[in-house]
């Protein structure tokens, strides 16, 4: 054996087995991988339920994410479930939370039509959506994961994933130290590049349920609404899909384009350039940016979208936020699903350990299902939505119509809390009634 060999065989025999041997090993209730609103969610209804659990996160605290930074009322829904001291505390800080009360869409033939989230408004009434950069909003919920239940292993690296009689074993790398967790429950809640999601499920979204999306920070861009309305702006140019243009705290505004990958790749369009030709060119909103200037770089993010159904858990396993595709497909909106998804999956996580059944069918039953009926209806409409504004000209009419029926745009704003009202959405009647005055 040359001297060369020998050190390797010296290294297998003598190195190798103390490496294994030292590793430490930890078990768990569940380890939740990602500490974005999904892991997030998942771990403050984890700790309300005294389920002792691990969050693995990849990335240190604060952390940026490529977001349009707007949070619905299903984020403030799930915020209050968890603690609703959190909300003051958002609402009370409005350097860093700016209350939205509404949202204004402009049609392709550039109308706008402005609808107030909450149309019965009272001095009482507290906004029932915000914006706030993830950078900062990511870090809120982080700080809020603290709790003895909860251990959180930041800037950690994944090494392997695998299961072995009915347990998860996640090794990870952490500090130069590598450390195995050993858990009947794990959680992906990694984002939309989910390794949790492809180690057990396999392939990527379709194109057709899927977006891509760009996002600006600009300094200083005029005509915002006084009440800080996010705006939808469906450009001839820009479909299927939006230039979103949100005001921040601080003169701040997040300014991006969505639209379906698969139109990107058939239509080979340079989403960065169009964008910046709307900002320009277009007479609508080229004279707002006249004295804005871009903060920062334009960043680009996948947006996997709830068109279909899709299994979200199997044996020992829950997927939640954008690793289980649940952005809104209309809105483009996942932070309030990552948050909803996540207290679901905690809930799910408890009954699992009472009745000590981790297997795919019972997560079917308690988490899959529980999603979909709470989720299911308003997805479904947003995929029709979505599908329908695509048809410019009906776009164009139902605009055109409401912009002059008040009792029109009151019960499209009615739409944004009734699920029931919202569903008239997805009928024919609905458009008929418009375009023919019924
Ligand atoms: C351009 C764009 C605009 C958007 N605008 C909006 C909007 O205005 N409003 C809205 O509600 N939604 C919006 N969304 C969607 C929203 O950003 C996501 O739905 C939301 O971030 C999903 O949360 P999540 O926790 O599932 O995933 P993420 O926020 O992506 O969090 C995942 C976490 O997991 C960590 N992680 C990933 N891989 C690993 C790993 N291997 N090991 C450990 N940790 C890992 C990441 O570091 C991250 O912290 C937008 C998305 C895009 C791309």
């Amino acid at each position: 054996m040359s001297p060369g060999h020998a050190g390797t065989f010296y290294f297998l025999l003598v190195y190798l087995p103390y490496r294994a041997m030292s590793i430490e090993r930890i078990a768990t209730s569940a380890i939740v991988i990602g500490a974005g609103p999904a892991g997030a969610g998942t771990s403050f209804f984890l700790s309300k339920f005294g389920i002792p659990h691990i969050v693995v996160e990849k990335e240190y605290f604060p952390r940026d994410k490529v977001c349009g930074d707007a949070c619905s009322g299903k984020t403030v829904l799930v915020l209050n479930r968890a603690n609703p001291e959190w909300m003051k505390e958002i609402q009370n800080t409005e350097q860093d939370f700016l209350p939205a009360w509404g949202i204004s869409f402009v049609a392709p033939n550039g109308k706008v039509l402005e609808i107030p989230f909450e149309p019965n408004r009272t001095k009482e009434s507290k906004p029932p959506g915000f914006t706030t950069p993830r950078l900062v909003f990511d870090n809120f919920l982080f700080q809020k994961m603290a709790s003895p239940f909860c251990k959180i292993y930041q800037g950690a690296k994944i090494e392997d994933i695998k299961n072995e009689n009915g347990k998860a074993i996640v090794t990870i790398l952490h500090e130069g130290k590598q450390c195995q967790i050993v858990s009947p429950m794990l959680v992906g809640a990694d984002g939309d590049k989910s390794i949790v999601r492809r180690k057990y499920q396999k392939g990527d979204n379709s194109p057709k349920a899927y977006s891509v999306g760009l996002r600006a920070y600009y300094e200083g861009v005029s005509g915002l609404h006084a009440e800080n309305f996010i705006e939808l702006h469906f450009l001839p140019e820009i479909q299927p899909g939006y230039l979103w243009i949100f005001p921040l705290p601080n003169g701040m505004t997040n300014v991006g384009v969505g639209i379906l990958s698969e139109t990107v790749r058939k239509k080979k369009i340079n989403l960065r350039e169009q964008m910046l030709f709307a900002i320009r060119n277009n007479p609508a909103i080229a004279p707002r940016f006249a004295n804005a200037t871009l903060n920062g770089k334009i960043q680009g993010w996948g947006l996997p979208l709830a068109v279909e159904r899709q299994s979200m858990s199997g044996d020992n396993y829950i997927l939640t936020g954008d690793a289980a595709a649940l952005i809104d497909p209309f809105t483009g909106e996942g932070i309030g699903n990552a948050l909803y998804s996540g207290m679901l999956a905690a809930e799910a996580i408890q009954k699992c350990i009472s009745g000590n059944n981790y297997s795919g069918d019972f997560l079917k039953e308690q988490y899959d299902d529980v999603v979909y009926k709470r989720l299911g209806d308003e997805l479904k409409i947003s995929t029709t939505l979505q599908r329908l504004s695509c048809h410019r000209w009906l776009f164009n009419a139902v605009v055109n119509k409401a912009y002059k029926s008040v009792s029109l745009r009151n019960t499209i704003s009615c739409m944004f809390s009734d699920i029931d009202l919202r569903d008239k959405l997805r009928k024919p009647s609905f458009y008929f009634k418009i375009l023919f005055n019924r």
